[in-house]
């Protein structure tokens, strides 16, 4: 089994992931993600790519103050 590399590494969705569940399209093959169901790998919507870069940025830029705050409350 091999792990997803492009997921893995931070939790975040790759910015060419599946339109409906995220997924990158190398390792997608069928998935199954309400409300969809069943689906191949769908390209997603600039809206969707932009979105995701930019959470992606977001997290490269400050994800320790994440942690720290995370780390505080539990
Ligand atoms: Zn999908």
């Amino acid at each position: 089994m091999t792990s997803d590399d492009e997921q893995g590494e931070s939790g975040l969705t790759t910015p060419n992931g599946c339109r409906w569940c995220g997924l990158g399209e190398r390792e997608h093959y069928r998935r199954w993600k309400p409300p969809v169901g069943w689906h191949h790998w769908t390209p997603p919507t600039d809206d969707q790519r932009k979105e995701r870069m930019q959470a992606r940025r977001r997290h490269v830029e400050g994800p320790h103050d994440v942690d720290d705050r995370y780390l505080l409350c539990g």
